[in-house]
């Protein structure tokens, strides 16, 4: 059997110097199943009700020592007297008494005698409203309670009256005090972050013109300062015609909930050591960054770094000072990606690169806006350079040797996974490789881009490795056949590919900004091979040197080389340098100072690859030149057609007008030798001479020739010319 439990019976006190209406009073109640207790004195009323309050008073006004009013006053003060329900029993029906007892704190009354039926009921009907006020008390405070652990405040605008009530948690909450806030909804909103007061307002009325309601975080400040986020609803109210009369709404505090949800965002989507975002936020980012279809005009690169023996050095260490150099690490590479890389010299200064640290010792980079997904090797060079000299722990200094794989968009996937992987696999080819630091991933580029690629890389170290090497050509008089000179022409030994002709790095070399420092090269080791025949005691020979565009507008560029001439014991006189028609040509009133320069210094100077540019005859004339080299397409003309050119006829002709040496390039066949010599060409060049050579090989040719010096030989041709 179970046995129900039944509420506790509700318990009445009567309180009255009567016996007899006591003993009446208790059975009428005692027939509605209450539990009764008697006190036939005030003061023991009291002491009943303080040892365990009743859930009902019954109270005569009317007894000795200490009357109903008396007794009424002191039960409201006692612990939970406040909301008991009295009921006053009065023989007096005087308005007087009723309206006394009222203020003392009765809840009811009901004149004596009374027929024991009526008191029950009034009895039952007031015990049930007390017990829905209690229930009602306990839900409001509860209410307030689960609004004070939510730190939820209410508050109700009245559109009508232009009043706004808000309750004492939302007082609490906003920082205002309910005393001082004067209902209004300025008062309201001054308690608002200057910066978002506008738009609490906006929204306000926003809701109120669609009939809808508001939801928005904003920010306060409070009086010492501190700013509070807090998060606020809003509805609107409307009344039985639809009209809006009131909005109400709610205020919570939401600074410490907001601050947990970015704390858990940054630990969802950052590192926590360097702060960097990690993998999960890189891949959202370059989901981002590239529209599904691959179709991008935009050109992007994903590019990965990786450290070597990171994890060894942390080892050894310990984690704190891994985590130092780790910082450290994105130090660099922030400022490489900023200076280095991406801001200044990739044309996308308006959009950073994106770092991020994909895991322990790996590092992602997001470059978009490239001219051309080659110039993610500029980047990459960057990073290397950065990450190149070494970290200090304490008194040690650690170096690391990095990594790259670089994955393009589009061409290497659109999938961002598929890119991070590709990405990611090119860093391993490189690591496996060995001896490349940078790697794309394969299928990216063409055979010919992979090759740019790699010759970049390589070319930066070319230099270093001492890799260049000079082959010198002959420059022979049209005439006797005596060697005038050679041009030095430069080739690049290459660990792997052999010897590369220049046509394949000095474009790379120009672009990477590497040819001035190839350059001045050069001219040293020209310098010093002048010296070494001057030793061996060969007649000093005349050597024509290539300057590129970039090193001619170098500035101070006369000053600097003829410097670095004297120092490596050569002598400007016998050096020509030789500038292309179109180097000449572009800003060429510019040039002329620059060509003065280099004359003054007394260095000879050539228009190169003469006849491919457009001269303008008028600067050409005023340039202080002293040889002119025909461009051997002109040369090649000859051997394709009749045996005549009128262009080099013209050529020719207008070279003797300015009264200049003549060369002409790429002779390779004795009829082309002959044409050149009916038309009064000075000198040549080519293979039916000789093909370039290193200098060694040119030992013999020096000393078997005959003892005319270069500049005898070419003063003689000039006088030929103008004779
Ligand atoms: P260039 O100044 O016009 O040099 C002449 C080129 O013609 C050389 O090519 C030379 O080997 C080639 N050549 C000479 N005789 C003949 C011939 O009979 N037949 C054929 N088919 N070719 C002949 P190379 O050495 O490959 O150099 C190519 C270009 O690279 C040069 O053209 C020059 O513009 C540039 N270059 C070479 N060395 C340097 C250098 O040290 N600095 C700079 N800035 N440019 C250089
Ligand atoms: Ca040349
Ligand atoms: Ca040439």
């Amino acid at each position: 059997m179970t046995s129900v439990a039944h509420p506790p019976r509700s318990l009445a006190l009567i309180v009255d110097d009567d016996p007899t209406f006591r003993m009446l009073a208790r059975m009428s109640l005692e027939q509605e199943d209450l539990r009764v207790e008697e006190a036939s004195s005030g003061q023991t009323a009291i002491d009943l009700a303080s040892a365990a309050m009743p859930d009902i008073i019954i109270l005569d006004l009317q007894m000795p020592v200490m009357d109903g009013f008396a007794v009424c006053r002191q039960l409201r003060r006692l612990p939970r007297g406040e909301f008991v329900p009295i009921l006053i029993m009065t023989g007096l029906d005087d308005v007087d008494s009723i309206s006394q007892a009222f203020n003392v704190g009765a809840t009811d009354f009901i004149v004596k005698p009374c027929h024991g039926l009526l008191l029950s009921q009034r009895v039952r009907y007031m015990l049930r409203a007390s017990e829905i006020l209690s229930a009602l008390r306990n839900s409001e405070s509860r209410l307030a309670q689960a609004q004070r652990l939510a730190q939820l405040g209410g508050w109700e605008w009245d559109l009508v009256q232009n009043r706004m009530h808000v309750s004492d948690a939302a007082c609490r909450i906003l920082g205002l005090s309910p005393i001082a806030f004067d209902y209004s909804q300025a008062a309201y909103l001054a308690h608002v972050h200057e910066a978002d007061r506008a738009s609490v307002s906006n929204a306000m009325r926003q809701a109120i013109a669609d009939g809808t309601g508001f939801d928005l975080d904003y920010r306060l400040v409070e009086t010492d300062g501190t700013e509070r986020i807090v998060h606020a609803l809003g509805e609107l109210i409307l009344d039985d015609s639809g009209q809006a009369h009131c909005m109400v709404g709610t205020v919570q505090d939401a600074t410490e909930m907001r601050a947990k949800e970015a704390k858990i965002y940054f630990l969802a989507n950052y590192d926590s050591v360097t702060h960097l975002p990690n993998r999960s936020l890189f891949l959202h980012r370059v989901a981002q960054a590239i529209p599904p279809g691959g179709d991008d005009p935009i050109i992007s690169a994903l590019v990965v770094v990786g450290l070597d023996r990171y994890h060894r050095i942390s080892d050894m260490y310990g984690s704190q000072q891994g985590d130092r150099i780790i910082k450290d690490v994105v130090k660099r590479l922030q400022h490489a990606l900023a200076i280095d890389g991406v801001g200044t010299q990739l044309p996308h200064t308006d959009t950073p690169a994106f770092l991020a640290r994909l895991s322990d010792d790996q590092f992602a980079i997001l470059l978009t806006h490239l001219s051309a997904p080659e110039d993610s090797a500029k980047v990459a060079h960057a990073v290397m350079t950065a990450l190149s000299t070494p970290f200090q722990i304490d008194s040690a200094s650690v170096t690391f040797s990095a990594h790259i794989g670089i994955a393009v968009p589009g061409v290497d996937g659109t999938d961002v996974d598929v890119l991070l992987r590709n990405a990611l696999t090119a860093l391993q080819t490189a690591k496996s490789t060995g001896h490349k630091s940078c790697q794309y991933y394969s299928t990216s580029m063409n055979a010919s881009l992979a090759v740019r690629i790699s010759l970049e890389q390589d070319l930066r170290a070319a230099i270093a490795r001492n890799q260049f090497v000079l082959h010198y050509q002959p420059q022979v008089d049209i005439l006797s056949e005596n060697i005038l000179g050679f041009e030095a022409l430069i080739r690049w030994r290459h660990p792997v590919r052999g010897l590369i002709a220049p046509s394949e790095f000095i474009p790379i070399a120009e672009e990477e900004d590497l040819i001035i420092q190839m350059s001045e090269w050069v001219i040293i080791h020209v310098a010093q091979q002048q010296r070494v025949w001057h030793k061996n005691g060969l007649a000093p020979s005349a050597v024509s040197i290539n300057l590129s565009g970039l090193h001619f507008r170098q500035r101070h560029l006369a000053g600097r080389i003829k410097s670095l001439v004297y120092e490596h014991g050569g002598d400007p006189q016998n050096l020509e340098l030789e500038l292309t028609e179109s180097v000449l040509m572009t800003d060429a009133s510019n040039t002329i100072g620059t060509l003065r320069e280099l004359k003054d210094c007394g260095f000879r100077l050539a228009i190169d690859d003469f006849g491919t540019g457009y001269s303008s005859l008028a600067y050409l004339h005023r340039f202080p030149l002293d040889t002119l080299k025909i461009d051997q397409a002109f040369v090649k003309d000859l051997k394709l057609g009749t045996g005549d050119s009128p262009i080099m006829r013209a050529i020719i002709g207008m070279g003797r007008a300015l009264k200049l040496h003549i060369v002409a390039e790429g002779v390779e066949t004795q009829d082309q030798l002959a044409f050149l010599r009916m038309q009064g060409c000075t000198a040549y060049q080519g293979y039916l001479f000789s093909k370039p050579v290193p200098a060694e090989q040119l030992q013999h040719l020096l000393r078997d020739r005959r003892s005319d010096d270069a500049s005898k030989i070419v003063a003689r041709s000039r006088n030929r010319l103008a004779g």
